[in-house]
């Protein structure tokens, strides 16, 4: 729940035609993106989203959704008018405060001309009914995210832009919010989600499924899975409730999964400081169901029984990505180099390669097997990807996570780990960039210079000279 820096005015001619035809309420149209550098139409201004209370169905052998997506934001200009992102579906209805209110459609904008005045502070909702057969969205990189269908049933993965496939909203990594999410499937059908279970009624043949998120999450990493589950609950040593859901044929691969969450939590509390969320765990689908693994928001989604690796990561992203969100889609690395990095602290303190050896098999170019694998490496800094097919591009992740053990090597283990348990502590459940990142670091070590790995390391072109 951040408020998004002060926007340009961003007039689609649409939204300037509505404006220009009078009667209507005081103000400017709110922004049509949230100015992000890589996907300027994600996101939008004006406004900042508090809580979506999200009451779905579908059907899996109509393939339909429907739905109506409740927004409670709060204004920060005067709006004439504002815009949620929203791909496919038919918009039947659109309520602003229970009054009926205009609204079209552009592309992924959906422009609400509200029928009261929206001044800059006041809190509202906006209802938007919806219906429709849900699209999957093919990134710039090429992988697919939005309604993913699967064989039993259907998954949604959001990053970076997939959520706006199945409910509107401002879809920016900037503007995070709480969730209620109730979503209705043929009785038979299991439904899983972010935060917390928080009931489940049948009736007339259909089942709803609610689940309630509490902490502020990035829509990016909201998800729901809608399939045949075993579903599994335990609890870590601390008492923190850990659900798990496994696709019947990946159930013998993950009867260890609930032990091996605990277990890596444990550690990564060590590392990182207090877990952040007020639930764990995972959703495992079938391996061809989804192409990747995604950090989605208290329980990452995996395709297929994940390896301990795999899973440090997902949820090592708990802290670093989504605790502390990206302020934009350039801030990957803080993501993923972070994630990146607890693989190699895994591994080094589990008789594994330390982050030195994994860190000297990249530099010398032989930690994959291919040579245009190693040289990807150095494609580009991972603070600044060069396009949006490159937001999750290997420099993002690898060397990532190199300019965060050039850090240790500067601080030493004892300053790196008060360093990563601190980052994730000042930005708890808010949004960093890249510059908060290296001021974050310079003021934890006043005495050291870090000014060679900020120009060779995070922003510079090419392998660097050094190690
Ligand atoms: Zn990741």
């Amino acid at each position: 729940m951040r408020i998004p820096r002060p926007l340009a005015v961003v007039t689609a001619a649409a939204v300037a035609s509505l404006v220009a035809c009078g009667g209507g309420v005081h103000g400017t149209p709110g922004g049509s993106g949230a100015r992000d550098p890589y996907f300027p139409k994600a996101g939008n201004g004006g406004y900042d989203v508090g809580h979506y209370a999200l009451d779905l169905a579908y059907d899996p052998g109509t393939h339909q959704l429907s739905g109506t997506a409740t927004i409670t934001a709060r204004a920060t200009q005067d709006l004439s008018a504002f815009n949620l992102d929203l791909k496919g579906l038919d918009v039947e209805k659109v309520t602003v405060e229970g009054h009926g209110a205009r609204f079209n459609r552009a592309g992924q904008e959906l422009t609400v001309r509200p029928p009261v005045e929206l001044h800059d502070g006041r809190t509202f909702r906006v209802a938007v009914r919806y219906s429709g057969t849900p699209v999957t969205i093919t990134d710039p990189d090429g992988s697919e995210e939005g309604w993913l269908r699967t064989a039993d049933g259907a998954l949604a993965l959001g990053q970076p832009t997939g959520s706006m496939a199945w409910f509107p909203g401002n879809h920016h990594p900037s503007d995070k919010a709480t969730y209620d999410l109730a979503v209705t499937v043929p009785q038979g059908l299991g439904a899983v989600s972010n935060g917390e279970p928080a009931g489940e009624r049948t009736a007339r043949g259909r089942t709803t499924y609610t689940w309630r998120t509490t902490e502020p999450m990035a829509s990016y990493l909201a998800t729901v899975a809608i399939g045949d589950w075993d579903v599994h609950r335990s609890a870590t040593r601390d008492g923190l409730p850990v659900y798990t859901a496994v696709d019947p044929g990946q159930a013998q691969a993950s009867r260890k999964l609930p032990d091996t969450i605990a277990e890596v939590l444990t550690w990564a509390q060590e590392h990182f400081g207090p877990y952040p969320f007020s639930s764990s765990g995972a959703i495992v689908d079938r391996p061809e169901d989804a192409d990747y693994a995604l950090e989605t928001q208290n329980r990452p989604v995996f395709a297929g029984a994940p390896d301990t690796v795999l899973l440090v990561h997902e949820l090592a992203h708990q802290w670093y990505g989504n605790s502390v969100s990206p302020k934009t889609w350039r801030d990957m690395w803080l993501n993923e180099g972070f994630a990146t990095y607890a693989e190699w602290l895994w591994q080094e303190d589990h008789g594994g390669d330390t982050a030195q050896e994994t860190f000297d098999a990249l530099y010398a170019g032989h930690y994959y097997d291919g040579e245009d694998a190693n040289d990807s490496v150095w494609a580009f800094p991972p603070a600044d990807p060069p396009d949006a097919a490159h937001i999750s591009a290997s420099p993002v992740y690898q060397r990532g996570a190199m300019v965060l053990h050039k850090i240790r090597r500067t601080v030493g283990d004892d300053g790196f780990r008060t360093l990563m348990r601190g980052w994730a502590s000042a930005h708890r459940h808010g949004n960093a960039d890249t510059e908060d990142f290296t001021a974050y670091v310079e003021r934890t070590a006043p005495d050291e210079d870090f000014s060679v790995i900020w120009e060779d390391w995070l922003y510079g072109e090419g392998r660097p000279d050094r190690p």
